[in-house]
């Protein structure tokens, strides 16, 4: 059985928006929340010294803000998000080594002109495997 990852409705339209923004070099964040449920997507910049749009890197202290934006949310940082141009959201071989144990990957591909992005996949792995994505809209608590 796949596992699933769901997104609020909130994080899901902010993930669409940021991996938008893919100009040049690849849009890259973490994936904030609770067990396999994402509540808020945080963007990092990219830092990634390779050939222009073929992969990205965080930084430690961009991974330990994220982490303490999560805590001091009372969340924790569930996997990253990163943006594949013209290519289809598939894991390369560099994704898979540098995804921390445990963390799901959430992969979209980008097309169209730099003028008016597309987002025209988007698929979740964990461990390894491809996950189905659900959107849901956000409980309110009264
Ligand atoms: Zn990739």
């Amino acid at each position: 059985m796949n596992a699933t990852v769901s997104f609020t409705k909130n994080a899901y339209d902010d993930l669409l928006s940021d991996c938008r923004l893919h100009n040049r070099v690849e849009r890259v964040g973490l994936l904030i929340g609770q067990a396999s449920h994402v509540s808020v997507i945080l963007p990092r910049a990219n830092h990634w010294r390779g050939r222009m749009g073929d992969g990205f890197t965080m930084t430690r202290a961009d991974l330990k803000s994220g982490h303490d934006f999560a805590v001091a949310a009372g969340l924790v940082v569930l996997g990253r998000y990163h943006t594949h141009l013209h290519h289809p959201p598939l894991p390369s071989r560099l994704d898979r080594l540098s995804l921390p144990p445990g963390w799901m990957e959430v992969i979209a591909r980008i097309d169209a002109p730099p003028d008016r992005r597309n987002v025209t996949e988007v698929r979740a792995y964990r461990n390894g495997s491809p996950c189905a994505i659900t959107v849901r809209e956000e409980c309110i608590a009264s």
